[in-house]
């Protein structure tokens, strides 16, 4: 969902724990920003991630400022979809790798020697951009890591967190299904078996 905000009187208005509404306006100094919320919250995981903070180079630009300075016409920047991010300290390639995880199938990410291009449009697109444009097939690179389930509650959080979704909603259900759980070490077999004592099998 888009928005529209005013610099002069929303400029402050924080969008999420670490970003606020002026750092996406357009740098020409006008007062309209566009901005997709989705993309704030794509922005908030990564900065969420790496503990660092982020510099957004340039997130909104009205279809003025995107011509003057040779934007793309269709730039996802105009739809307000789209920011030019730099995390301190983290290489512009990291960034992309980081994000590649979080949108596998949708979104552009474009890597460029000193940001991260990130925007939140329906299809997905990749490219890299060192003095022009070439459309590469992705980032790869980031490996979730392996966290090892210590207790009942780990367990939920990455059952409710993670791709595996269950619904627990009776919480004796849960009980017997983590005691039934508990010695084995395998991800899967976890999931399976919560499954199926959930889902009134087990
Ligand atoms: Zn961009």
């Amino acid at each position: 969902m888009s928005n529209t905000y005013s610099l002069k009187k929303d400029g402050s208005k924080k969008l999420s724990a670490n970003f606020k509404v002026s750092e996406f306006a357009c740098k020409d100094g006008s007062d309209s920003i566009i901005i997709d919320l989705e993309l704030v919250k794509v922005i908030q995981k990564i900065r969420d991630h790496f503990g660092k903070a982020i510099t957004i180079n340039s997130a909104y630009r009205n279809a003025t400022y995107n011509k003057k300075i040779g934007g793309a016409s269709k730039s996802q920047h105009i739809y307000g979809k789209a920011a030019d991010i730099v995390v301190s300290g983290v290489s512009p390639e990291k960034v992309a790798q980081y994000a590649e995880y979080l949108m596998p199938n949708k979104g552009g990410i474009g890597l460029y020697p000193s940001f991260t291009h990130i925007d939140v449009r329906a299809n997905r697109a990749r490219w890299k951009n060192n003095g022009k444009e070439i459309a590469v097939s992705g980032f790869a690179g980031y490996k979730e890591p392996t966290k090892k389930l210590e207790t009942g509650n780990d367990i939920i959080w990455e059952l409710m967190n993670g791709k595996h979704k269950i619904k627990i909603d009776d919480v004796n259900k849960a009980v017997k299904a983590l005691d039934k759980a508990k010695d084995n070490p395998d991800f899967m077999s976890l999931y399976w078996i919560l499954y199926k004592v959930v889902n009134g099998n087990g």
